[in-house]
């Protein structure tokens, strides 16, 4: 089996905190084995982006983001990429008079090798709902988690005299208000949709088996409060991304062109995680004897110094 240097330095990273910070961190990677019970998510379905960026303007006003330019001469190319300042993004593609669109954020990795990785617990999922978030009272800054994301995804504040990681976390702060993720609320066409992501699993499998070129409905907003708007159908790549990739996610993306296009990476099905809960193991298994013979030691020294 061949590994690349770039997924040996994830993988090591993902499970370099499990060895170093012990049985906290371990307890943390097996948290996302399985979809949380209320786990909820976004489907996004490039078929039915129309590159608006309603979601990106929604983002920064939800999460108190500045603009950002890129100092390119297109206006619709700003920001070019996630940053600090932007937890969500746009992208474009062009072949020809085709056009698609991709939107990268967080996926919300049910095993989150950004949490493996952060040796403080800064970096945590919640236990019900999935979500990844980040504590910045808890950051050292040691970005570990940006070496161990597959995805590329948290950003770190160099300009900032007291940098910190971002990266969304799902609009959980609007929860209490009834509210969920902006960029689904803002979404105009249902191309990024919130829900369960066991409702939005099935919604998405339910548009790999339309008829292309049919109308049909298609939720809106909130797979849950039941709005729909209708839509011509176009051919799907059968795949769900960020269902199976690197143990699933609780993102997920359709579209009907190539997801390597649209700059997508191509990740296998096991979890970085997955891979160095083997190597933790073993040390922690080996690791027990020296314990044991040192504490059997002390307790023999304390016995003959009380007899002394
Ligand atoms: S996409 Fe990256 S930052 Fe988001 S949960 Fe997965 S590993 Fe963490
Ligand atoms: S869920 Fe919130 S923070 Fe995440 S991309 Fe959408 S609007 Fe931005
Ligand atoms: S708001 Fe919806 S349609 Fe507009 S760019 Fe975002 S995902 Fe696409």
């Amino acid at each position: 089996m061949t590994i690349k240097r770039r997924e040996f330095l994830k993988a090591t990273a993902a499970g370099g905190a499990l060895i170093v910070t012990g049985s906290q961190s371990a307890s943390a990677s097996t948290a996302g084995e399985t979809i949380p019970p209320q786990a909820v998510g976004i489907l996004y379905d490039s078929n039915l982006c129309i590159g608006c960026q309603a979601c990106m303007t929604a983002c920064k006003e939800a999460n108190d983001m500045p603009p950002e330019h890129s100092g390119q001469y297109s206006t619709w190319d700003n920001p070019l990429d996630l940053s600090a300042n932007t937890l969500n993004i746009i992208k474009m593609y062009k072949d020809g008079e085709k056009y698609a669109f991709i939107k990268r954020h967080c996926m919300h990795c049910l095993e989150p090798a950004c949490a493996n990785a952060c040796p403080v617990s800064a970096l945590v999922k919640d236990r019900e709902t999935g979500i990844v978030t980040y504590d910045a009272s808890a950051c050292i800054g040691c970005r570990y988690c940006q070496v161990a994301c597959p995805y590329n995804v948290p950003k770190f504040d160099w300009y900032s005299p007291f940098p910190q990681i971002h990266k969304c976390q799902l609009c959980d702060h609007l929860f209490q208000q009834g509210r969920y993720a902006a960029c689904c609320e803002s979404c105009p066409t249902g191309a990024s949709l919130f829900g369960p992501v066991e409702k939005l699993k099935k919604e998405a499998e339910r548009r790999l088996l339309l008829e292309p070129d049919k109308y049909y409905d298609f939720p809106v907003n909130h797979i849950e409060k039941g709005n729909t708007r209708r839509h011509k159908a176009e051919k799907y790549i059968p795949h769900i991304y960020g269902s199976e990739e690197v143990g699933g996610s609780q993102y997920m993306i359709l579209s009907g062109t190539d997801f390597s296009k649209l700059g997508l990476p191509d990740l296998r099905e096991r979890s970085y995680v997955k891979d160095l809960e083997g190597v933790a193991n073993t040390f922690y298994k080996y690791l027990i004897y020296p314990v044991a013979a040192f504490a059997g030691l002390v307790y023999l020294v304390r016995k003959r110094e009380h007899h002394e």
